[in-house]
């Protein structure tokens, strides 16, 4: 039955039994056991965060007798260590009666509630089947925040140990790094152990500890410690006391708690009334006030408090499509839309009218929304309108932030949730409707293990709920665009902006011709520097798209021709300039700019291709009187600094916005009249089947955020291939030629959404290996050729060397989605059988991209 056998999992004495697959749909699953099945010795399979595919048996102590284990977190022994698992079944069979006596029992339950409904194991195991990740590391992308407890190692003085203590301390010649150990393992006696908390408060601390245990006088043990809540002191005026010392100090503490009407913490209360600590001690201690402990609440979320949404009366457009929506509901099945809208239609107001209507028939809500910024701008709007019931979830949280909205949402204190991909496993019951704006938005897909991607797990949670996904978009994805065309979603369309605005004038700058009249390159063409100085001159705004990061893309030997690449990667180092660094930006590598060819010691170095840091230089440099700001992953860290500079341009501040594919999304700015894009055609050179759609997309989203107030806009496109179908369509904004065009590509060369495709890549530090194991897949792979799979590859990846692990890739492409599925469903237990490590292959179902 097990696939692998326990010897896999090492020290075998005391292993849980692995086995594979799990049965969720037993009998016993629901934990209904009445009093005979007290008696019987109950079994849970355990799904672990561990890389391996299968689950794990424990045994169930009488102590949880008649409590549901399925969804639930709990804490089990694995391997030498505490983990925190999920309870995927219950059964009252052994599994496996030669290992029966080493089964281990399930130490501690964590929440009092489970923290995944069965609906959401559900959604878990098919994340874990379609995506082919393990279904412990599924599940651990759906639970919020370790927050509660700590992992800890202790240490305890063994036999051996004892030994070599006695006999340090007969020897009365002790090196000095002997007397070092016989003061620290003298520390130990017999029964008392020491965690590494107060280890490292010793002299030598853990380094000493660790070395002493591998050479078997210390013994050392995982442990979790549960993390106490944070206290602190509140103070409160005392009733009892009323004589007054007549200090000025005691005064101002009384106007305080008195105008707060309470007791307040300690360290407010200081601050506020701008008094001593040690002076509200004193007080306290001659009773004037009362102080106790209390845990520390997180800080209450910051929205804006002034924030009044806009009271738009919906048009025509969008009524019509909100009638539809309503509709659905009526029917209480599962349906899926694509409410496309081109920009500026208003499709945030359909999206709440939507939300609406769930909310109205009792239902809960989901918004998700591509990346964290948005979920405040999106997250303030629905919050004016449904209030206190909105929780916002985005990994850019503070785990205890996370946690607090997690069990927010858990507890069913939430109606609405507003956030980013993760978002889409909220903890929320009676699901009506999910929302997925921007539907195209790669960031939707998960690029590490479980690789799903969240508008498609949005629509399978939808059916597994009988709710209505919704998904929005301008430029919709290629793939929803066919689902609509097969009658498998339904079409809302906003073919017009809001009252009837037009949409920016579009004007394509040939920089060839530039070039020709110019007979130089500057970072922005003349045309776009000439339209910016108009805008500085009639005081509205303008927004600058330049898609690379950094001062120049690479710096080139004009000597030998070679670009300065990264160690651990094949790719060109990107120059930053104030930091005075060339930077890998996929490993972080960096390294101060060589004087000379690290190649051939030539001195003519060059730096090659204007980045945004160079773009922002030159306007500067043009416009020395204007406010530019540049908004990229080196201006801003934080939310809070994205808030910064988006507020101020929304608000007037800055005159001229430069940045990265970060300005191009969705934000609604008044004032803008010119989008310039600059090297417009960056993306059509990738070797990608998606290059095409990626760079219509983006160029007609960036279009989309001029002319949205009362002003007319204006965008400028640069590019050097000003005839490709992309840049024409996304210049006419075209979206449904577009499609018809790029769907008869993708239907000639066999590319989704006409044939299913992933890809399986090879990847380790020695590159023989590499080799070796992809030439093995490869013979694996090769019969499937005969029931429709195209199976390309094995070859070097794109990105032939990342983070000095060597990379091979497949690309499997099959009309058939079974037959795709049958070939790689096999691959990894055939790496298993070929010894073939589990992290050395990366299996990448619909992919957003091939490089
Ligand atoms: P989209 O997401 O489709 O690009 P938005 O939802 O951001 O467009 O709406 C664009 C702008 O139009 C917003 O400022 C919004 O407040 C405004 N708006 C939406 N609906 C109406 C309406 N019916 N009348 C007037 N203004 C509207
Ligand atoms: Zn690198």
């Amino acid at each position: 039955m097990a696939r692998r056998g326990p010897h896999f999992y090492g020290n075998r004495r005391c292993e849980p039994v692995a086995r594979v697959p799990c049965h969720a749909d037993s009998n016993h699953a629901l934990g209904c056991y009445t009093n005979a099945a007290f008696m019987t010795p109950r079994y849970c399979e355990v799904a672990l965060p561990v890389p391996l595919r299968s689950t794990f048996t424990y045994a169930v102590p009488a102590t949880l007798n008649g409590e549901t284990l399925i969804g639930r977190r709990l804490i089990v022994p694995f391997r030498n260590r505490p983990m925190i698992g999920v309870g995927l079944a219950e059964s009252d069979r052994a599994p496996d009666v030669s290992h029966k006596s080493h089964i281990r029992e399930i130490a501690e339950l964590m929440d009092p509630l489970p923290a995944l409904s069965p609906k959401l194991v559900e959604l878990g195991q098919w994340i874990s089947r379609y995506y082919l990740a393990p279904i412990g590391e599924s599940l651990r992308a759906m639970l919020p925040p370790e927050i509660e407890i700590r992992h800890d190692r202790e240490y305890s003085l063994t036999d051996a140990g004892l030994v070599y203590l006695q006999d340090l301390s007969a020897n009365g010649e002790n090196t000095d790094v002997e007397s070092a150990e016989r003061e620290f393992l003298s520390r130990f006696d017999r029964e008392r152990s020491a965690s590494s908390t107060s280890v490292n408060r010793w002299p030598g601390g853990e380094t000493v500890a660790e070395v002493l245990a591998r050479r078997g006088y210390l013994k050392a043990r995982e442990i979790v410690r549960h993390r106490k809540a944070r206290m602190q002191k509140i103070v409160a005026w005392n009733p009892a006391n009323a004589e007054s010392t007549g200090s000025a100090a005691e005064a101002k503490l009384r106007t305080i708690l008195a105008a707060t009407r309470g007791p307040l913490p300690l360290t407010m209360l200081a601050e506020k009334a701008g008094v001593s600590r040690s002076v509200i001690l004193q007080l306290a201690k001659k009773r004037h006030l009362l102080t106790w402990e209390e845990p520390v609440t997180p800080d209450e979320d910051t929205w804006d408090t002034d924030f009044t949404a806009p009271a738009n009366v919906l048009n025509a457009e969008q009524n019509a499509a909100l009638g539809e929506i309503w509709r659905w509901f009526l029917t209480g099945e599962f349906a899926t839309g694509l409410l496309y809208g081109v920009t500026g239609s208003g499709k945030t107001e359909v999206y709440l009218g939507a939300i609406e209507a769930a909310i109205s028939r009792g239902k809960t809500a989901i918004v998700l929304v591509p990346e964290i910024a948005l979920t405040l701008w999106v997250g303030r709007l629905v919050r004016a309108r449904f209030g206190k019931g909105v929780a916002v979830l985005h990994s850019g949280l503070p785990d205890i932030e996370r946690a607090r909205e997690w069990w927010r949402v858990r507890r069913g204190e939430a109606q609405v949730i507003v956030g980013t991909r993760s978002a889409v496993f909220a903890p929320i019951e009676n699901l009506g409707l999910i929302i997925v704006d921007e539907e195209q938005e790669s960031s939707y897909k998960q690029e590490e293990t479980p690789r799903y991607n969240g508008r498609d797990t949005a629509v399978y949670r939808a059916y597994l709920e009988g709710a209505v996904a919704l998904l929005g978009s301008a430029t919709p994805s290629l793939e929803t665009y066919r689902n609509v065309h097969a009658k498998k979603y339904r079409l809302l369309t906003l073919a017009s902006r809001v009252e009837n605005r037009p949409l920016a004038e579009v004007r394509i700058v040939d920089l060839r011709e530039e070039f020709r009249r110019q007979h130089r390159a500057a970072p922005v063409s003349e045309a776009l520097r000439t339209a910016i100085a108009l805008r500085l001159e009639e005081k509205t705004q303008a927004m600058v798209l330049i898609n690379r990061r950094g001062y120049s893309w690479s710096l080139l030997c004009r000597g030998c021709g070679a670009l300065v690449q990264c160690q651990n990667c094949s790719i060109a180092l990107t120059y930053h300039k104030s930091r005075q660094r060339l930077e890998c930006h996929y490993c972080g590598y960096s390294i101060r700019p060589p004087k000379q060819c690290p190649m051939c010691r030539g001195e003519h170095m060059y730096f090659v291709g204007d980045g945004a840091e160079r773009v922002e230089e030159y306007l500067r440099e043009q416009f020395v009187k204007a406010r530019i700001a540049r908004l990229d992953r080196d201006t801003v860290r934080t939310k809070h600094e994205y808030q910064q500079v988006l507020g101020a341009f929304a608000s007037g501040e800055i005159d001229v916005l430069v940045g990265t594919q970060m300005v191009a999304k969705g934000h609604d700015f008044q004032r803008v009249t010119l989008v310039g894009v600059v090297a417009a055609d960056l993306a059509l050179s990738r070797p990608d089947f998606r290059a095409a759609e990626h760079t219509f997309q983006l160029l007609t989203q960036v279009a989309g955020r001029a002319g949205r107030g009362e002003l007319s806009g204006e965008v400028l496109v640069e590019t050097y291939y000003p005839e490709h179908y992309a840049i024409q369509y996304a210049a006419r904004q075209d979206y449904l030629s577009f499609y018809e065009k790029e769907a008869h590509f993708r239907r000639v060369l066999h590319y989704p959404p006409f044939a299913a495709l992933a890809t399986v890549l090879v990847r380790h530090s020695k590159v023989e290996n590499a080799i070796r194991w992809s030439r093995a897949l490869g013979s694996y792979f090769a019969p499937f050729e005969k029931q429709g799979v195209k199976i390309l590859g094995p070859a070097a990846a794109p990105l032939a060397r990342l983070r000095r692990e060597y990379r091979f890739q497949f690309v499997l492409k099959s009309p058939h989605r079974s037959a795709l599925a049958q070939a790689l469903g096999g691959c990894l237990d055939f790496c298993a059988s070929k010894e073939i490590p589990d992290t050395a292959v990366v299996i990448d179902i619909d992919p957003t991209s091939l490089s």
